[in-house]
């Protein structure tokens, strides 16, 4: 059905949600260059910039930034017979690119892991079990029979999808079937020890500085919750150059520390604030985002937004933390 779908249509684009991560930008482009192999003329449209740690990837240099390019973005769209919606379960998510693509007359296709996909695409092939969309990207090319004509360049864009989204193989990693599809792709030609130095050994002298104000400086536990909390403000950022990715990863360090198991990471943004929760265990952290900040995501990766201050977003958030009281504690006893 699907290879159907793809053998005849010519004008193929990849979406994927707004601040692009390693697995939304890995899935696309995964799929991407296999489109390409294909001789599709195919183009990857994000709606905002993505990390500097992920412009090695192959491909990288041909993604069409919404934000910037929003004419050439909305002819691309108007003009696909065939959308892949990726990494995402909601067209919001799209952001500025969600109209284009739900007025849209083409034929779409969401391929996700989030819980609860809205029902937008003529087929969706969601599995929340399954930890990366770059995963799912491999597996649905491998399903249509295609295994062979995975490039190398496709081949590395879907690792890097997979290891950024289970933090190198540390967490939603148990599945032993990950590992063989890691084996399929080192075969095709990964290196994965250089995927691993380009995406986390590649942050710059700021990044790592504001890094340690934010652990030294902002760093606020709450120990009879088992939960740590980071906010930073626009000004504080730009006091260490921020530039888009550099707080990558902040939301997951408070939860190296024993006993935390929720970890919250503020983050002032120009229109609004951003937050973006972490847990361990069976504490939900997509239901805290969606029940107190009109977000959602995974159970132990999750983020939502505020429009009001930093300090008020803080308020609010220690206000609503005793609920979780009981939550929490049985956690930490786990741990
Ligand atoms: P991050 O904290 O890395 O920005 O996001 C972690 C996960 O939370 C993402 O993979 C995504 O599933 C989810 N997420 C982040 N922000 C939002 C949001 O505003 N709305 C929804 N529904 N999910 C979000
Ligand atoms: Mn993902």
């Amino acid at each position: 059905m699907l290879h159907k779908t793809i053998g005849k249509s010519s004008k193929i684009v990849i979406v994927t949600h707004k601040s692009p991560d390693g697995d939304a930008i890995g899935s696309s482009l995964g799929l991407y260059h296999f489109l390409k192999f294909l001789k599709k003329e195919v183009t990857v449209i994000v709606p905002n910039s993505f990390p500097g740690f992920l412009r090695w990837m192959p491909g990288s240099r041909q993604i069409v930034n919404f934000y910037d390019q929003s004419a050439l973005a909305e002819e691309l769209v108007a003009g696909a017979n065939l959308i892949f919606v990726l990494d995402l379960n909601m067209l919001s998510r799209l952001s500025g690119l969600a109209n284009a693509v739900r007025n849209s007359s083409a034929y779409k296709v969401l391929i996700d892991h989030h819980l609860d996909p809205e029902n937008f695409a003529n087929i969706t092939i969601s599995h929340p079990h399954i930890s990366s969309t770059a995963e799912m990207v491999f597996r649905v090319i491998c399903r249509m029979g295609y295994f062979n004509d995975i490039t190398g360049e496709s081949a590395e864009c879907i690792y890097t999808g997979m290891m950024t989204d289970t933090g190198a193989f540390t967490y939603n990693s148990n599945n032993p079937e990950i590992y063989s599809i890691v084996s399929e792709l080192m075969k095709k030609g990964v290196d994965k020890d250089k995927i691993y130095n380009n995406v986390y050994n590649n942050f710059t002298a700021d990044r790592f500085r504001l890094m340690g104000y934010a652990l030294n400086e902002k760093m606020k536990i709450y120990p009879e919750y088992g939960t740590a909390m980071i906010a930073l403000t626009l000004d504080e950022m730009n006091r260490f150059h921020y530039k888009t990715g550099d707080t990558e990863g902040f939301s997951n360090m408070p939860l190296s520390i024993e006993n935390i198991i929720f970890s919250v990471f503020i983050k002032e943004d120009t229109e609004k604030v951003q937050l973006s929760f972490r847990s361990h265990g069976e504490f939900p952290a997509n239901q805290f985002a969606s029940t107190h900040f009109g977000g959602g995501g995974h159970l132990n990766a999750s983020g939502g937004e505020s429009y009001v201050s930093v300090a008020e977003t803080i308020q609010k958030f220690e206000k609503i933390l005793p609920q979780y009281k009981e939550a929490l504690v049985a956690e930490m006893k786990i741990n």
